[in-house]
């Protein structure tokens, strides 16, 4: 498949960089803010659901095949919660109050029950209506730790633990981050399915 641009689902100028540097330079990523600014409502139950909701919707306003990624925290304890919704787990009061209310529900859980995994879907479409989605999954094990640690990275990094680094995610600098996450092993795969890799 040889896609020469694709508009990423996102208005975050963040994870566009990330993610075109993941990709490579041969296929160019355009925000679909420079189409719309209005963000669809994410009523999926899963990541997957989320994710091609979230590509079809950029594929309708831009007219172009599109790139979209759903992510989250998926805690074993939890049933995999917070889940699809990791950005909201604490009503939306932000990163502090969602990583304070995780450490809540998990003050009596002895380590070895701390298991917990980033996930990183992506979603490629060539079309609004594509039948076929490219969906790729990305997953980063580790276990949630019982007290915050580090100070890169963003959401629940300061509460992930590593274990094939031995330190959190927020402890990791940003480019060693980006070799090991659930969006760089999900990128990876659709590396290959493009033909990048
Ligand atoms: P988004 O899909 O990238 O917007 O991520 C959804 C939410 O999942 C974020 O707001 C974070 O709470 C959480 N999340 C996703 N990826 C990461 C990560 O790499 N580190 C920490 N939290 C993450």
């Amino acid at each position: 498949m040889n896609f020469q641009q694709l508009v990423l689902a996102s208005h975050n100028a963040g994870k566009l960089k990330e993610l075109q540097a993941m990709l490579g330079q041969s296929v160019q990523l355009r925000s679909i803010g420079e189409f719309s600014q209005v963000e669809p409502e994410e009523t999926g139950l899963s990541f997957v659901e989320n994710a091609i909701l979230k590509a079809r919707n950029a594929a309708r306003i831009s007219g172009l095949p599109a790139l979209a990624d759903d992510s989250g925290l998926a805690v074993d304890f939890l049933g995999g919660a917070p889940g699809i919704y990791s950005a909201r787990y604490a009503d939306g009061k932000g990163d502090a109050a969602n990583n304070a209310k995780l450490l809540e529900a998990l003050k009596d859980v002895p380590e070895d029950q701390r298991g917990a995994q980033f996930v990183c879907v992506l979603a490629l479409v060539r079309h609004a209506d594509d039948p076929l989605p490219i969906l790729c999954e990305g997953l980063w094990q580790g276990r949630i730790l019982f007290e915050a640690s580090g100070e890169h990275g963003f959401g629940y990094d300061p509460l992930f633990w590593v274990p094939e680094r031995n330190c959190s995610s927020a402890d990791l600098a940003p480019l060693d981050k980006n070799q090991l996450s659930h969006r760089a092993r999900a990128m990876a795969l659709l590396r290959q399915r493009l033909g990048l890799a």
